[in-house]
C-alpha cells in the first residue's frame, strides 16, 4: 500500500491511477487530516508526501513520522514544487528517502518508488561459508578464501547443498535427483564430471569435497 499525500486532485488521482496500473494498492489524501487517521487504519509500504499542503506541511507530517517508533522506518518520498538545492537538503536532512521535483512524470514516480522500496527491504545477506569457501545466497555468488569463483548453475546448486549440510554423505543417485531432477536417474557419471569442474574451480579448498568410497561425496568439516 502507498499513501499519496497531494492536494491537487488531478496529480493525485493520476499518481493513484499509475500506481494502480504498476501493480501497487494505493491510496490518495488531500490533507494532512485525511491522512493521519489513515495511519490508524493501516500502514503503507511507502508514503509520497507533497511539500506545500493546505493544513500541515510535508516537512511537519514527515518529522512527525520520523519521531514516532511506529512509523519512523516507513519509506518517505518528498515530492516538492519549489525545485531549489535548499529543499531538497531539508527534505532530506528530515529523514526523506528520496525527493520528486515537480513536475514529475508518473513513470519517474514508479521508478523511485521501487528503488526506495528495494532499499527498504534489503534481501537478508544468507551466507554460508566452510573451510574458505563462502557463497552468498542472495547474490549468488561464491568465493574462495575471498577471491571470486564462477561456478555452472549445476556446480553452484551442488555447493549450496554440500555446504547447508556439512558432513551429511550424499549419493550420487541422491545428487542426482535432487539437482538433475529425476529423469537422469542412473547416469551417475555425470555428478563425478560436475564434481570434478567444482573441485578444481574451489582451488584449495577443493579437497573440503570428500569422496565417500563406495557411497558418494560430503563436505567434510575439516578447517
Ligand atoms: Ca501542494
Amino acid at each position: 500500500m502507498i499513501y499519496c499525500v497531494e492536494d491537487e486532485s488531478t496529480i493525485r488521482d493520476l499518481m493513484v491511477y499509475t500506481l494502480k496500473a504498476s501493480g501497487f494498492d494505493a491510496r490518495g489524501f488531500e490533507s494532512a487530516s485525511d491522512f493521519w487517521p489513515a495511519m490508524k487504519e493501516q500502514e503503507p509500504a511507502l508514503i509520497i508526501l507533497d511539500v506545500m499542503l493546505p493544513d500541515e506541511d510535508g516537512l511537519t507530517i514527515l518529522k512527525a513520522l520520523r519521531s514516532s517508533p511506529v512509523t519512523v522506518d516507513i519509506p518517505v518520498i518528498m515530492a516538492t514544487a519549489k525545485n531549489s538545492e535548499y529543499d531538497k537538503v531539508i527534505g532530506l536532512d528530515s529523514g526523506a528517502d528520496d525527493y520528486l521535483s515537480k513536475p514529475f512524470g508518473m513513470m519517474e514516480m514508479v521508478s523511485r518508488i521501487k528503488a526506495v522500496l528495494r532499499r527498504a527491504t534489503p534481501k537478508q545477506a544468507e551466507v554460508l561459508a566452510c573451510g574458505g569457501i563462502s557463497m552468498d545466497k542472495s547474490r549468488h555468488t561464491v568465493t574462495v578464501y575471498g577471491a571470486p569463483v564462477s561456478l555452472t548453475l549445476k556446480e553452484y546448486e551442488l555447493l549450496k547443498l554440500f555446504m547447508e549440510n556439512p558432513d551429511r554423505v550424499f549419493t550420487r543417485e541422491v545428487l542426482l535427483s535432487e539437482i538433475w531432477g529425476n529423469a537422469f536417474i542412473g547416469e551417475t557419471r555425470t555428478v563425478d564430471v560436475h564434481i570434478g569442474t567444482l573441485r578444481t574451480k574451489l582451488a584449495q579448498a577443493g579437497n573440503l569435497i570428500e569422496t565417500v568410497r563406495g557411497v558418494g561425496y560430503r563436505m567434510g568439516l575439516k578447517k
